[in-house]
């Protein structure tokens, strides 16, 4: 009786295991003294797991089994997938055996959702994000500038670079590029070594590095480019507007892009301030805007970008050493969300 009105809250179940929501999971992982098991595929696990799990495939051969061998029978088990279904089904097996278990309501989905991180087999945090009809986007934070995305199969970088603040990205054993793309001619964002793993990919950018490489799609701020259906490309205006600071990004050189998969519209601001032309991006559900001086924004700017754009979430990127946790408490309406862009 007492345990199906728990369930009837939401907080257990009579299947003898608890489905938690996404903050409960998560402050139950943080209070420690548990084992974290992610029941999906390796590939699945590989692409964005929640940090600290090890990887048991439900669907595999032997799942109790491996799972009794690797599990210690005294401490509780928090399992999750996807979406809750096999988590569910995983947790019931392992409940048969004695184990104490609970599960994350809505899988790894929900735990995006939230603004949760995941992390990849790369040890980068990775940002999910669902398309108009359904399809997932994953955002792979890389460093700085530098981030990949995963879309219906495709593969598309931002300004890969391979060295940067102490980590090194070898492109070669990672995912193969279908789309690069590099918003101006800095070493920070262009980068031949990076690059040369990527010929096969088609290549948008400005002027400036497609004469310097020989090759690419040359975009200017205003140019409008649709490869697919499902995927439009806008570059926008990128560029220093305080005094003194001009000739980093001077005016109409480098890019900004809109990046507008299956609906779901990406801003990559670029190296830039807050410029006026700010105002005419417009319907951002995601934006990346970078916070670094003397190059880019202070948190200032930052926040009034925000402020004029709009955008559902938004990433500071590009911030070097600026101190960007006061952000969120100065974007209350707004999920502001850090990851490891140094
Ligand atoms: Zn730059
Ligand atoms: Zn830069």
């Amino acid at each position: 009786m007492i345990i199906c009105l728990l369930a009837v809250m939401g907080l257990s179940s009579c299947a003898g295991f608890e489905t938690v929501p996404a903050d409960e999971f998560a402050s139950r992982l943080a209070a420690g003294n548990v084992q974290l098991l992610d029941v999906r595929t390796s590939d699945e696990f590989n692409t964005g797991h929640i940090p600290g799990a090890i990887n048991l495939d439900w669907k595999g051969t032997d799942f109790v089994q491996k799972a009794k061998a690797e599990l210690k029978p005294s401490v509780p088990v928090a399992l999750y997938c996807r979406g809750g279904r096999r988590s569910a089904d995983a947790a019931k097996a392992l409940v048969k055996d004695g184990y104490e278990v609970f599960d994350l309501k809505g899988g790894v989905l929900a735990w995006a959702e939230k603004g949760l991180p995941l992390e990849d087999v790369y040890g980068n945090e990775v940002d999910i994000f669902t398309t108009d009809s359904g399809k997932e986007v994953y955002v792979h934070a890389m460093i700085h500038a530098t981030m990949y995305i995963e879309y219906d199969s495709l593969t598309i970088y931002i300004d890969p670079v391979s060295r940067q603040g102490g980590r090194e990205f070898l492109y070669m054993s990672m995912p193969k590029a279908d789309y690069v793309f590099v918003t101006h001619e800095h070493g920070d964002h262009f980068d031949r070594n990076a690059l040369a793993n990527m010929t096969a990919a088609q290549l948008i950018t400005n002027a400036r590095c497609a004469e310097m490489l020989g090759y690419g799609i040359v975009m200017a701020n205003g140019d409008v480019l649709q490869p697919r259906d499902d995927i439009k490309v806008e570059a926008v205006p990128a560029y220093n507007c305080s005094p003194g600071r001009e000739n980093f990004h001077p005016k109409g050189r480098d890019n900004g892009f809109i990046l507008t998969l299956d609906g779901l519209r990406i801003y990559l601001a670029g190296d830039t301030e807050d410029i006026p032309e700010l105002a005419d991006v417009k319907d951002i559900d995601v934006a990346y805007f970078p916070c670094n001086l003397p190059y880019t924004m202070t948190p200032d700017q930052l926040v009034n970008a925000v402020n004029i754009v709009k955008p559902k979430v938004v990433f500071p990127y590009h911030f070097s050493n600026t101190d960007v946790s006061v952000l969120p408490a100065r974007l209350p309406d707004t999920d502001v969300r850090i990851r490891k862009y140094q």
